[in-house]
């Protein structure tokens, strides 16, 4: 029998991958031709990009601002990645799944597999590069990094290609159309699932 409409609830979806892989502009892509999907947007105690907006891309705090969301509980998961505090603030996610809106987090590798244990059913989406030249490329050529940061982030990545196993599905960002073409695919099959009516 079909779920009456009160009793279904939104799907998680998590999108991860290394420094310089794209994730962001696929995200982008895909928000623009599923506009009902939600974004969470993530806190972060690292510095703002400059063309970077509060409120958009991240909520920039500062650390002890952040430690404090931790005290708090306010955040669902966290983590220090690359030196900076990032977490996905708990209040809109839960409303907005409560209210059967398909939510989709960009977080990474450790903070993907907190969200997995608290809740088995999500939908874990890894995005990887066609080449690993491309990552130092991509970062180089973006210029919000200095050299130890790319560094940083470049051997961060080996360390999150490792974990690709915890991931339910794997995309290789070829083209960022076909990328989001990829994942807008995923998530259509995932709303289409038996177990969910
Ligand atoms: P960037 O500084 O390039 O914006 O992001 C650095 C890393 O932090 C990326 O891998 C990104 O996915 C991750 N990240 C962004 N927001 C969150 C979050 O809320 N939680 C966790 N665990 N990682 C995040």
């Amino acid at each position: 029998m079909f779920k009456k409409n009160e009793e279904r609830k939104g799907l998680l979806f998590v999108v991860s991958g290394p420094s310089g892989v794209g994730k962001g502009t696929v995200i982008k892509e895909l928000m623009q031709r599923d506009p009902l999907l939600c974004l969470s947007i993530s806190m972060t105690s690292r510095s703002r990009r400059p063309n970077e907006v509060d409120g958009k891309d991240y909520f920039f705090v500062s650390e002890s601002e952040f430690l404090e969301h931790i005290e708090k509980d306010n955040l669902l998961e966290w983590a220090k990645v690359h030196g900076n505090y990032y977490g996905t603030p708990k209040d809109y996610v839960l409303k907005k799944l409560s209210e059967n809106n398909d939510v989709i987090l960009e977080i990474d590798t450790r903070g993907a597999s907190k969200i997995k244990s608290l809740y088995p059913d999500a939908i874990l989406i890894f995005i990887v590069p066609p080449r690993w030249c491309d990552l130092r490329l991509r970062l180089e050529t973006r210029s919000s990094e200095n050299f130890d940061e790319i560094k940083r982030r470049l051997s961060r990545s080996i360390e999150e290609i490792e974990e690709y196993f915890i991931y339910d599905y794997i995309i290789v960002n070829n083209s960022v159309i076909e990328a989001a073409s990829e994942l807008e695919c995923i998530i259509v099959a995932q709303r289409a699932r038996r177990e969910r009516r």
